[in-house]
């Protein structure tokens, strides 16, 4: 059978792009095909009306994220350095008192605790909250915490999932500290430029079928065959994907124990950067759970905030519509920069929670609590078919890196199974240049 590539690329976020440069770089030929329009998936950026390219989806990177920073310097993308240093402040309605998230008792606990233990099976992280002896206010911040980075309600995220995500996650310095000047997205847009014209945007692919030797990749427009494929996107999105013959009934599962979460980006430019230092790194209120906002300003030129709604909440405010959360955001961020603070220039809203391709949150999160082996079902695949995405990566799952990081390591793993067929002896199989 005539074959399109060695191996078809499905997505072309950082998982994605990452696994098509490293099978290229072993020698493999390789399609990428991607659903939108452009690439990176949930790394977006768009355009403000002074002309600057600003993030609408993934962000910030930090020195502890090897990947990430190799690329970056790579590329030689100007980094920016954010004013945030790890130690969000939480305020009240009314913002008089203050305390740091670092320093509650709870999150001390959580990455005490052994995702293994048999006393947390079963139990969620709102089960966990209930058993811990804290203040109220602490667990409301854990709470706030869980809300805003999981982007789903406590009561139906395991615990285990929760502190095992957590372990992973090895950032000694903030995972704020940079953000690139020209978006994260230009560092997707350098990664495809190198794999261009492999890459064929606006392809959503509806079906794989495979056989002993080789897989088809059904797209609206057409067919296409290579000896493998991988799957690069979130795992939400892989189980809408139709395969002939059907998947193994544990992958079913492992594809089915996934949730998207809701997350709503909110970028408010200022004319000038008029706060005080006191009030730029990072906030958190108190009467509401899963709100953040950052300075993001680059030096004192492009001054801004960004404000993540994630969670429940998201889903409130979506519900209320874009005016309410644009006049709800600049009511709380007039009360925080103070009662003279001047109205932002503009205030630009992304709402992920419906997001067709990527699910709604960060990342998508396990939500049954018996699903232990789920990521290490997917990253075993099946014959032909294989399965990446940040959520998958032993390493930062749920940022940029671990998207870098699952892609690479299942592009080895596909070129480790081509070699071995090629050895194997009457192989008698080309690869496509
Ligand atoms: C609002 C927001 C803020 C974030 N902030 C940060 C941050 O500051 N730092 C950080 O490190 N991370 C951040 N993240 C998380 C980070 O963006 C993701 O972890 C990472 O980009 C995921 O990459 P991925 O390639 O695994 O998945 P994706 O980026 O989702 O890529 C999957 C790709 O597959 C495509 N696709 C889906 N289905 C199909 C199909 N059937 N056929 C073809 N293509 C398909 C999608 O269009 C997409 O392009 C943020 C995410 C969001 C949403």
């Amino acid at each position: 059978m005539e074959r399109d590539a060695d191996v078809i690329v499905v997505g072309a976020g950082f998982t994605g792009l990452a696994a098509a440069q490293t099978l290229m770089d072993r020698g493999l030929s390789v399609i990428v095909l991607e659903a939108r329009a452009d690439v990176g998936g949930r790394v977006r950026s768009f355009e403000t009306p002074d002309g600057t390219r600003r993030d609408a989806g993934g962000q910030f990177i930090c020195d502890d994220m090897p990947e990430v920073m190799t690329l970056v310097r790579e590329a030689r993308l100007e980094m920016v350095e954010s004013r945030w240093k790890g130690a969000a402040k939480t305020v009240s309605a009314t913002p008089s008192r203050r305390a740091s998230h670092r320093d509650n008792p709870l999150s001390a606990r959580m990455e005490a605790a052994d995702p293994a233990d048999p006393a947390l099976a079963g139990l969620s992280i709102a089960d966990w909250l209930d058993e811990q002896d804290a203040t109220e206010e602490a667990k409301r911040e854990f709470l706030s915490m869980v809300h805003g980075l999981w982007c789903l309600p406590a009561d139906i995220i395991p615990f285990w999932y929760l502190v095992d995500s957590d372990r992973r996650n090895t950032a000694d310095v903030s995972e704020l500290q940079y953000f690139l000047k020209d978006s994260a997205a230009s560092l997707a847009d350098a990664l495809a430029a190198r794999l261009r014209p492999h890459v064929f945007l606006s392809t959503p692919v509806s079906a794989i079928h495979r056989d002993e030797h080789h897989v088809i990749v059904e797209t609206v427009r057409r067919q296409l065959t290579a000896r493998h494929v991988l799957v690069a996107v979130p795992p939400v999105r892989a189980r809408d994907i139709i395969h002939h013959p059907p998947l193994p009934e544990p992958l079913v599962r492992a594809l089915g124990c996934w949730r998207s979460g809701a997350v709503i980006k909110i970028l408010l430019r200022y004319d000038e950067r008029f706060w005080s230092p006191e009030v730029s790194s990072g906030v958190s209120w108190e009467d509401v759970s899963g709100l953040y906002a950052f300075d993001v300003s680059q030096g004192d030129a492009h001054a801004a905030f960004v404000v993540f709604v994630g969670g429940p909440l998201a889903l409130e405010w979506q519900a209320r519509g874009a005016a309410f959360i644009e006049r709800t955001v600049r009511e709380r961020m007039g009360a925080l920069l103070g009662d003279n603070a001047p109205e932002p220039v503009d205030v630009i809203l992304h709402d992920w929670t419906d997001d067709r391709w990527s699910g709604g949150g960060y990342s998508d999160v396990i939500v049954d609590a018996e699903a232990y082996d789920a990521e290490a079902l997917l990253r075993r695949g099946v014959d032909r078919v294989a399965f990446a995405s940040s959520e998958l990566s032993p390493s930062f799952p749920t940022y940029i890196e671990g998207a870098i990081v699952a892609g690479r390591l299942a592009a080895g793993r596909i070129s480790d199974a081509v070699n071995a067929e090629d050895e194997a002896p009457g192989a008698g199989l080309k690869r496509v240049r």
